[in-house]
């Protein structure tokens, strides 16, 4: 199939913004051109090359949903990237079979189905704004097929239960592997918010433990809370690295914390940190859930439980570091999500369209 791949209007590929999907896309493109496939992507301006040609698009940036109330009406800022992003994939879909759409946007949502060419959607989030639910649940009833979530419980929170999860995948080499760790926790994040750094940094405290941040800094103001309510936290403040260096460093970490505020969909610090070795003690939500094995490559506690958090990381450290990646290997590599992805592809766009367009 020629499949065209929208990315994210939050951010060029490769400084952060986009967070997990900047990610997903290098392993979905990856994947599927190993299936032979061949794929173009289109990306703000400004993004790093992602293994196939690509459009650069000029434009205004999109507000993240993330941060915005609940009942925010959907914003269409001027000269936006988004609204250019998708003037471009109209005028190339005649040469595609597939629009492929990873940005958390109600604009690709609403437009798809006035496309000639199907319009599938990979979910990144979960639900988190009425106006993007209601797209999502109008999508949901008219195209059943063409909505695909990252975990199931991501999927749950849009009210939808039988719909296609396809997880995500990772380029596990990539990531090295360190049997004798630092005394060390890590965390890895957007720092927002909603990523919830205050709860790693109380576990942090109580076990007296160094915790390493790597993320991009959204939210200076949070981070300056943060940092203020925990005093006895010490934090190591890494910034955001690019994906390939990340995966050299986590692997230093005697566990990583994961402990969202909200759904994370997917949660892909999880898996990475997984992929070097490292435990992993996540709260009892979102992707998370499904993807940590509880007593195998880590440990899941209730979320807000600090003092659990503090226990299990006592108990992590002590789980056999070569088990958790050969797990991470057997579960989350870029094959098997590529042939997930293939055939929600070839299920919601049909063999007619294969054929009418060969
Ligand atoms: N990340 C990175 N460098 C950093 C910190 C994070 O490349 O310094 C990447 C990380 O590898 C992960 C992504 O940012 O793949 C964050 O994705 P996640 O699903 O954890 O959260 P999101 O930001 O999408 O909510």
């Amino acid at each position: 199939m020629r499949i065209l791949v929208v990315s994210t209007a939050v951010g060029p590929i490769g400084q952060g913004r986009g967070g997990g999907v900047e990610v997903t896309i290098g392993s979905l493109v990856r994947g599927l051109a190993d299936r032979g496939h061949q794929l173009m992507v289109l990306a703000p301006e400004g993004s790093e090359p992602c293994g196939c040609p690509m459009g650069a698009v000029a434009g205004q940036l999109q507000p993240p949903w993330q941060q915005q109330p609940r009942d925010a009406p959907v914003l269409q800022p001027p000269d936006g990237v988004l609204a250019n992003l998708w003037r471009e994939a109209w005028a190339l879909q005649g040469r595609h079979h597939v629009v492929l759409n990873l940005g958390y946007d109600w604009l690709p949502l609403w437009l798809g189905p006035c496309f000639t060419t199907p319009v599938l959607h990979l979910i990144s989030m979960g639900s988190l704004s009425r106006a993007m639910d209601d797209v999502i649940g109008d999508v949901a009833v008219a195209h059943p097929g063409r909505l695909a979530f990252h975990s199931r419980s991501q999927m749950e929170s849009f009210g939808i239960r039988h719909g296609v999860v396809v997880g995500n995948g990772f380029d596990l080499n990539t990531y090295r592997f360190v049997q004798e760790p630092e005394p060390l926790l890590g965390w890895v994040g957007r720092i927002a918010p909603e990523k919830g750094l205050e709860d790693a940094a109380a576990a942090a405290a109580l076990l007296h433990m160094p915790l390493a941040v790597w993320g991009r800094l959204e939210d200076p103001a949070y981070k300056n809370r943060v940092t203020a309510d925990h005093p006895a936290c010490d934090f190591r403040w890494q910034g955001f690295l690019p994906p390939v260096r990340l995966r050299q460093e986590l692997g230093r970490c005697a566990a990583l914390l994961m402990t969202p505020r909200w759904q994370e969909a997917f949660g892909n610090g999880v898996v990475e940190a997984m992929a070097c070795g490292v435990p992993v003690v996540a709260y009892r939500r979102g992707g998370p859930q499904e993807t940590v094995d509880h007593g195998l490559t880590g440990f899941l506690v209730e979320p807000g439980r600090i003092g659990d958090l503090a226990a299990m990381v006592e108990r992590a450290v002590r789980l056999d570091r070569h088990r958790i990646r050969r797990r991470c290997q057997e579960r989350f590599g870029i094959a098997p999500f590529a042939q997930r992805l293939e055939e929600w592809i070839l299920a919601a766009v049909g063999p007619d369209t294969l054929r009418s367009r060969c």
